[in-house]
């Protein structure tokens, strides 16, 4: 018995020396499971940040020596491509060859026609108006009756405007050279008497004759002539038989009446009105300075509304 039991325990503890992949060679086979590869992916470094480049800052120019030339005073002009519903309209050339332009808004067959700044400097205040009245319109065409279109001129007298000077490049006052029954060489203007303003015989100017050319080929239903400064409306009888004097007067807030102040004549507005029959609202702004475009504003969209419901021809 003792050696069968010594037996037993040899064969155990064989057994049990043995390594334990061997008695499981016995079992059922088991493929054991490769361990994942651990490949190294390096991570990506992140990129560099970029840094915005500062933006180059150019070299100051030199700083140029003040002019002693006194700079004019800058010219108004259409500022936005946006306002380029108007079409200019190039009607003549002034005696020291500047352009005489204006601007066609609209596409109604019957023309209204708005003039600024016939006296130059001293009234570039008109000049001024008329172009803010002109973007007013394009940038809102409803504005106007679709059976109107405006004809604006918002500089009469460019050569006055950049030489500093109420007349024209020879001193002839581009207000008193117009073929009416009162035209004279001799004139009057706010600093007295100006002998030859009238010019040697009516028309005989070149933006006269330009700007006339204009009216008589347009044959306009209306016309609006800005000028500076008595605060004051007038208008021919044309214009007063038609409605149109009352209501500027009363959309703008200016005194109607008539001039006083000093004797004119060959008057461009009076020549529309009184000789053509065209009624002609005349407008002197308050001052020299201030275009006054709102009631400006109101007193043209009033004539505008006059005319489109009761046109005069
Ligand atoms: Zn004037």
């Amino acid at each position: 018995m003792e050696s069968a039991l010594a037996a037993c325990c040899l064969l155990l503890a064989l057994l049990l020396a043995l390594p334990a992949g061997t008695a499981a060679a016995a079992g059922p086979s088991r493929t054991p499971t490769p361990a994942p590869t651990l490949t190294f992916t390096p991570t990506p470094s992140p990129r560099p940040t970029l840094t915005p480049t500062p933006t180059r800052t150019a070299a100051p120019s030199p700083t140029s020596p003040p002019s002693l030339v006194p700079t004019p005073a800058p010219t108004p002009l259409p500022t936005s491509p946006a306002l380029t519903a108007a079409h200019e309209h190039r009607f003549g050339t002034s005696a020291e060859g500047r352009p005489l332009l204006a601007y066609l808004l609209g596409h109604g067959s019957q023309d209204v026609l708005i003039v600024g700044d016939i006296h130059g400097a001293p009234e570039v205040n008109t000049a001024a108006l008329v172009w803010s009245m002109l973007e007013t319109f394009e940038r809102e065409p409803a504005l106007l009756p679709a059976q109107l279109s405006l004809v604006v001129v918002p500089e009469a007298n460019p050569d006055g405007l950049a030489d500093g000077t109420r007349e024209l490049a020879d001193g002839v006052d581009p207000n008193r050279n117009w073929p009416t029954a009162d035209w004279s060489p001799d004139s009057f203007g706010p600093d007295g008497y100006l002998p030859d303003g009238g010019g040697p015989a009516p028309l005989s100017e070149p933006e006269t004759q330009a700007l006339a050319a204009l009216v008589t080929g347009l044959r306009p239903v209306a016309v609006l002539s800005y000028h500076s400064a008595a605060g004051l409306v007038m208008g021919g009888p044309a214009a007063r038989a038609g409605g149109l004097f009352d209501a500027y007067v009363e959309a703008s807030g200016y005194l109607g009446g008539y001039w006083t102040a000093y004797p004119v004549g060959g008057d461009f507005a009076q020549w529309c009105d009184d000789d053509l029959s065209i009624p002609t609202v005349e407008v002197e702004l308050s001052d020299h300075l201030h275009p006054e475009l709102d009631r400006n504003l109101a007193g043209t969209l009033a004539v505008v509304q006059a005319v489109a419901r009761n046109p005069p021809y």
